[in-house]
């Protein structure tokens, strides 16, 4: 931004200088013009007297030498110094032929656009002017000379030749002839000076473009340095943030797979309760570090956008599935507007687009007190394009008319006293401002103070499947359904190798896999993992990128060549996240990659994805607190632990009650028969049901509902009940799912 500012002020100040320089040559030419028209004429009518050979000795090549500056000034750019030198060289030689023919006019005429240069230029160009002139003098004045062109002793001034002037006059006054300082002031000095006028007049335009020129050349080359200086700063940013990211991912991948492994293990509630504050924190500084790390990419032009078909549904699916939590966890209300109408498969970048959303959704959630948030998507179609328009809608604290302009700009943040308790690093909206941009969109804001914004951008996607996306929350319903019933698996057959100098890495690798039984060789170098697989195949190998000594892409190379572990497909562990594009490490030859902090599903999928099918043996999951956790988002599991003491067992079983409640015949009943009162102590005793096991939302719906049920039946009722007991059926069939998916077994 700087840069280019200053680039343009200087542009402007060269180009103001060329237009000087211009208009100068112009005028100077008018005015010589003028007076050599008005001594011609003065001339020819007697009055004013001018020795006519010289006036045409001068005035020709002076004209000439107009026209020349002004059309070099005009058609050729400044910023080509040489070729500007060579032509003042030219010039300067001209002026000194014109001296040569004028004879003794020579040392003026060298004198002058020096004198010019003393007053007038910069040290520079003094320099340059006085070379070119000496240069040029040297060649013409004794060239000349020496072949016979002129008379080295005319070069002098002497009264000889004077007078021999002033004899020569074509039309003498006898007065003026008698008086000899008025015959030397008419006949000599005037014209003299006229004609030197106009050699100043030129030589300072000269000067002008040669003084912007040189100007030009030491600005540019300020520049220069000063682009390669930022350059190279912002190629050691790189760099550092590049080798940052891998010295934090790498111990951050320690504690989180050692965090795992508590979590997993231990027996007791409030040691867990501890590791899951652990694992909140550390995905909070991993979000943090790929928020530098996107915003880096971004500003070295390494971001790109991957296009690919998607479908809107799981979009939204996961979108709602991340950011619901976080909105019940503040109490506020999350809305889905989503058209139903709208296709349902498209053609773009689906990651980027959920992760522009995901923050712009977080930043209404972190920034709404009470109230709602909204995901509002329209589509509109043009052409064979779907122009889809998202909204996202908060009654938080908006923001000040004099802040909206600053939004986007890296690092900022606004109203900081109020938000000291809000963790951000300011960077998320220049980074969704920067992707809208590379996906050729671009974000609107409106915002009130203490009303509430609304963050707005349109989307043109070619749509890939036209069917139209139905009603979002049931699809949600489906959705989760799906996802439950997904089984896990063991591998006792199965010999995986895995390659970190880190012994750390290698204990949280062989923890996160000692339930599938896998056989897990480990190596801790590129020389070890090359001799074991001398020794024995794999069936599937995992290589660290950062090694001591051999790294993991010089490791593959070196098996490719020595023909070892032939067809055994090789995953990428890298924690270097700016280097982590998926395409460079398959063009390197590597089959996938796994980016550290090895995430434990995405280590699952790879591995289920990669080991021979006769290797996998499908499990039934027992199901724990956990899958509650994850699969059950309306419960907050540690919330109904507190209602039981901490008794996991009587948990369970209260949860199953829950879930088995014949509510809604119960409700319908009582509504039927317009029994308010019944109606109302069953929602009461409902509420209780739903708080005990740490369903807060529906919870608070039917504290709602028993409020406004206690003196008859309001008349939304229906409505109510039925967002009640929506709520109640998702998560009595996520509860069945997993109970399903696990032979209902508990752990
Ligand atoms: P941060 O990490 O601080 O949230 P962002 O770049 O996402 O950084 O946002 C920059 C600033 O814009 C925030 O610090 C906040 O002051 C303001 N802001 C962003 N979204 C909202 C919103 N929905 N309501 C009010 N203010 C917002």
């Amino acid at each position: 931004m700087e840069e280019a500012k200053k680039n343009d002020e200087i542009s402007i100040y060269l180009q103001d200088k060329e237009y000087i320089a211009n208009n100068y040559v112009l005028e100077c030419f008018a005015v010589t013009m003028l007076v050599y028209t008005a001594a011609y004429v003065l001339n020819l009518v007697g009055v004013f007297v001018i020795d006519q050979q010289l006036m045409w000795n001068a005035f020709v090549p002076s004209a000439f030498i107009y026209f020349g500056v002004y059309i070099v000034t005009r058609f050729v750019s400044l910023s080509n110094t040489k070729l500007k030198y060579f032509i003042l060289f030219c010039i300067i030689s001209m002026f000194t032929v014109s001296g040569v023919f004028l004879t003794y006019h020579v040392v003026l005429v060298m004198l002058l656009p020096i004198l010019y240069a003393v007053l007038y230029s910069s040290k520079p160009v003094i320099r340059y002017v006085l070379i070119l002139t000496i240069i040029s003098t040297i060649i013409v004045v004794y060239g000349g000379y020496y072949f016979g062109l002129c008379d080295a002793n005319m070069v002098l001034l002497t009264t000889e030749r004077m007078s021999t002037y002033v004899s020569e006059g074509s039309f003498i006054v006898s007065e003026i002839n008698s008086n000899p300082v008025l015959l030397l002031m008419l006949y000599f000095v005037i014209p003299r000076c006229l004609i030197y006028l106009a050699f100043v007049a030129v030589c300072s335009s000269l000067f002008n473009i040669v003084s912007g020129s040189v100007e030009r050349a030491r600005l540019t080359t300020a520049l220069e340095q000063a682009k390669e200086e930022a350059e190279r700063a912002n190629r050691a940013k790189s760099q550092f943030l590049a080798s940052m990211s891998h010295e934090i991912r790498t111990p951050v991948n320690a504690v989180m797979g050692m965090n795992e492994m508590i979590i997993r293990e231990s027996r007791e509630e409030n040691i867990r309760e501890y590791a899951f504050d652990v694992k909140h924190a550390a995905t909070e500084l991993l979000g943090i570090i790929n928020e530098i790390l996107d915003s880096s990419k971004i500003e070295s032009g390494k971001m790109e956008i991957v296009c690919a078909e998607y479908n809107m549904g799981s979009l939204l699916n996961d979108l709602y599935n991340m950011i619901s939590v976080k909105a019940r966890e503040k109490g506020l209300q999350l809305f889905f507007d989503i058209d139903p109408s709208i296709p349902s498969g498209y053609f773009g970048d689906d990651k980027r687009i959920r992760q522009v959303l995901l923050n712009l959704l977080s930043n209404a959630v972190k920034y709404t007190e009470q109230g709602s948030v909204t995901l509002k998507l329209r589509c509109r179609v043009e052409a064979s394009d779907a122009v889809l328009q998202f909204s996202v809608l908060d009654t938080g604290i908006g923001m000040r008319r004099e802040d909206l302009e600053k939004i986007g700009d890296s690092f900022s943040r606004f109203d900081t006293t109020r938000n000291r308790d809000v963790e951000g690093t300011g960077l998320g909206l220049n980074i969704v401002r920067q992707l809208l941009k590379l996906m050729g969109s671009e974000l609107q804001v409106q915002s009130e103070y203490e009303k509430g914004s609304e963050f707005s951008f349109e989307l043109v996607q070619k749509t890939t499947d036209s069917k139209e996306l139905g009603d979002f929350r049931k699809k949600l319903l489906e959705a989760s359904e799906r996802v439950v019933y997904q089984t896990e698996f063991t591998a006792p057959q199965a010999q995986i190798l895995v390659v970190d100098d880190s012994q750390m890495n290698l204990k949280v690798f062989r923890n996160l896999l000692k339930e599938t039984q896998i056989r897990v060789s480990e190596a801790e170098s590129g020389g070890r993992c090359l001799e074991l697989l001398q020794l024995q195949d794999f069936d599937l190998i995992f290589l660290d990128h950062m090694m001591p000594g051999m790294d993991g892409i010089e490791t593959l190379h070196t098996m490719r060549e020595r023909g070892l572990g032939k067809g055994t497909p090789v995953i990428m562990l890298t924690a270097n996240a700016i280097l982590g594009d998926r395409e460079k490490y398959i063009e390197e030859g590597f089959d996938d990659f796994l980016s550290k902090p090895i995430v434990s599903e995405e280590l699952f999928q790879i591995i289920r994805h990669f080991l021979p099918e006769e290797r996998i043996v499908e499990q039934k999951k027992k199901w724990n607190a956990d899958d509650i956790r994850d699969r059950i988002p309306e419960i907050n599991f540690e919330m109904g632990m507190t209602t039981c003491s901490g008794d996991k067992d009587f948990y369970y079983e209260l949860l199953q009650d829950f879930t088995e409640l014949p509510i809604r015949e119960e409700l319908n009943e009582w509504l039927e028969e317009k029994d308010f009162k019944n109606y109302c102590i069953r929602i009461h005793g409902f509420k209780n049901n739903a708080y005990s096991i740490g369903a807060r939302e529906l919870g608070d719906l039917a504290f709602e509902m028993e409020q406004c049920t206690r003196v008859g039946f309001p008349e939304n009722i229906e409505e109510l009940q039925e967002r009640l007991l929506l709520q109640y059926d998702s998560i009595c069939l996520k509860y069945r799912a997993i109970m399903d998916s696990a032979g209902t077994q508990k752990n």
